[in-house]
């Protein structure tokens, strides 16, 4: 796939002056479910409704989908406001019914993005369409097999295409149900710069309160949209309860967030100057976070050296790191000097959390 203009082009037919919102429940529940939602987001900045109709659980026994029969209520809510419609398409079936119940765009599932096998399926299905396809990434950290997705799809002929940022899972419980690793999404973004990238806060976050941060740091990366779940009565909806907003917050969000405005050429100097600082503050708040993760195995190894009454400073196994962090910093260009004065300040604090454990 080479980076193309054409990739944006469904988008672009917008004409919005501000980033896409695509916006819905995270399952169609009811026909009034979906009508009353999309007739509260056709007050907002919405144009595209998504709505789960098959819904693949991590395990059986959650809410699986109404399946085909919520179709014709996504047709009746595209009648009735004029947004358009999405959902997951997650088999060729799937495929079939949803271009017979003429959905506007489709999503490829985290969870679908890891097969190669499937995707082809879907791929397949679609070919000779002109249909619109957002890819959401693997639900594991893998650029090359998302990438691999999107180009199954423009291999197949379509040529409207998206990606869709919903983060990646983690065995450690984190703040979010779905690490962002935000680098993976700028590194695809500075391969394909025309492919639509847009946000879903609601899986990366798993909860309703950091949903707004998350999408201001996406605007500030350049994203091109954002896709949130949204339900009139979230706490009581049949999937996803936690993380989901009323149409009135995601109003007030998209009126609150900063967008940048687009223009002349000091204007998008100061954009491009942004989006380089937010992809460094992307990589300040990894390398605190991981200084944190160091520590944390420092005070454990402070607490063996207690009980085996060994000294804190071993002088040898300081020297091996320190030596193999110099050869690790000329690959990626570091000078010594810079290596040096950052390991003795690393060192130092390890240290520092040693003796507090030791005296402890
Ligand atoms: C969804 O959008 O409701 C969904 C199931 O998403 P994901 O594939 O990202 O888990
Ligand atoms: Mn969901």
């Amino acid at each position: 796939m080479e980076n193309k203009k054409e990739l944006r082009n469904w988008l672009d037919t917008f004409g919005l002056d501000h980033p896409l919102v695509i916006a819905g429940p995270c399952s169609a529940e009811t026909e009034a479910q979906v009508l009353k939602i999309a007739h509260q987001l056709k007050e907002t900045d919405t144009t595209v409704f998504r709505a789960g109709i098959w819904k693949p659980r991590t395990r059986p026994g959650n809410f699986e989908g109404v399946g085909a029969l919520g179709l014709k209520w996504l047709q009746k809510a595209k009648e009735e406001t004029g947004l358009l419609t999405t959902t997951e398409v997650a088999n060729a079936n799937h495929v079939d019914l949803a271009l017979k119940h003429d959905v506007d765009i489709l999503w490829v599932g985290a969870r679908t993005t890891v097969s190669p096998f499937i995707v082809q399926e879907l791929a397949d299905a679609l070919q000779g369409t002109d249909k619109t396809v957002l890819i959401k990434n693997p639900v594991n950290p893998d650029l090359p097999l998302w990438l691999g997705a999107v180009e199954r799809f423009y291999e197949a002929g379509l040529k409207n295409l998206g990606v869709i940022h919903r983060g990646f899972s983690t065995y450690e419980k984190t703040r979010y149900r779905n690490n962002p690793e935000w680098q993976i999404p700028i590194d695809l973004q500075n391969r394909f710069p025309d492919l639509p990238l847009i946000l879903d806060p609601s899986h990366i976050a798993g909860r309703r309160d950091i949903i707004f941060d998350l999408c201001q740091t996406a605007l500030d990366l350049n994203y091109d949209g954002l896709m949130v779940e949204t339900h009139y009565d979230p706490d009581n909806a049949w999937s996803d309860a936690k993380q989901q907003i009323t149409p009135e917050t995601l109003h007030q969000m998209t009126i609150d967030l900063r967008i940048r405005k687009k223009g002349d050429a000091a204007l998008e100097f100061q954009n491009e100057l942004n989006t380089l600082r937010t992809q460094i503050d992307v990589i300040d708040n990894k390398i605190v976070e991981m200084m944190g993760k160091r520590m944390k195995i420092a005070d454990t190894i402070g607490g063996l050296k207690k009980q085996h009454n060994v000294a804190i400073l071993q002088r040898k196994r300081w020297n091996e790191v320190l030596g193999r962090m110099i050869l690790r910093g000329e690959e990626t260009d570091l000078s010594e000097e810079f290596v040096l004065k950052l390991y003795k300040a690393i060192h130092q604090e390890s240290i520092n959390h040693q003796k507090k454990i030791i005296n402890d």
